[in-house]
């Protein structure tokens, strides 16, 4: 479930839609949380769909490490990729404001981090922009993702979490906004590509 300070909107001739934020949303808010509404479908069952589905899917899905598709039930589905994204995944199931956002920003997450399974040339615009989102990156940035979510722990605790509700385990999340050094790294979503579960096809959000 993405944050409700937010809407959908156009982002650009290039992207299309994007997810924005309506209100300020502090550094340290869950930006997005899986939620029971949110489906996950075992690489069997994707096997099993139409070739229609699996577009949806290539557009709209993400792979998580089980190997299974995850499709967000709400706008979260639109999130795009930036390379200086200020949404993170924890090791946790949630997303974090890495930064503060202002009114208007879009929320956008690293596609880096989805368990890609091809490249695609990204025109996000940033100064330090990669180009080339690569399957790779996924190793290649982890700390550095790891890193930026340890510094917005702390903040877990200090601002309002209206999606509190979704997140779990709370008992390990508090602790580790007391101490991020507790807080797992992203790679505990790193998709094992021997696994028998690999997805058949690349997960990206546009
Ligand atoms: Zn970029």
């Amino acid at each position: 479930m993405i944050h409700p300070d937010t809407r959908l909107s156009h982002a650009s001739d290039t992207i299309g839609l994007g997810v924005f934020a309506t209100k300020p949303i502090p550094k340290g808010t869950i930006l997005w949380a899986l939620d029971d509404l949110d489906q996950r479908l075992t690489p069997v069952r994707v096997r099993r769909l139409g070739e229609r589905y699996r577009a949806l899917l290539d557009r709209y899905a993400f792979a998580n490490a089980e190997g299974e598709q995850v499709v967000c039930w709400d706008i979260a589905r639109f999130v795009n990729h930036h390379c200086q994204a200020n949404a993170i995944s924890t090791g946790w199931h949630f997303d974090i404001a890495v930064r503060d956002i202002a009114v208007g920003d879009e929320i956008c997450n690293d596609y880096g981090a989805l368990n890609l399974e091809e490249s695609f040339d990204c025109h996000c615009g940033s100064p330090v922009c990669r180009r080339d989102i690569h399957p790779v990156d996924f190793d290649r940035y982890a700390d550095a993702w790891d890193a930026l979510v340890r510094d917005a722990f702390p903040h877990v605790n200090r601002v309002p979490q209206p999606l509190w509700e979704f997140v779990s385990p709370k008992r390990l999340v508090i602790a580790a906004a007391r101490d991020p050094r507790r807080a797992p790294s992203i790679r505990r979503h790193r998709l094992v590509a021997s696994s028998p579960a690999a997805p058949r096809q690349v997960a990206v959000r546009t």
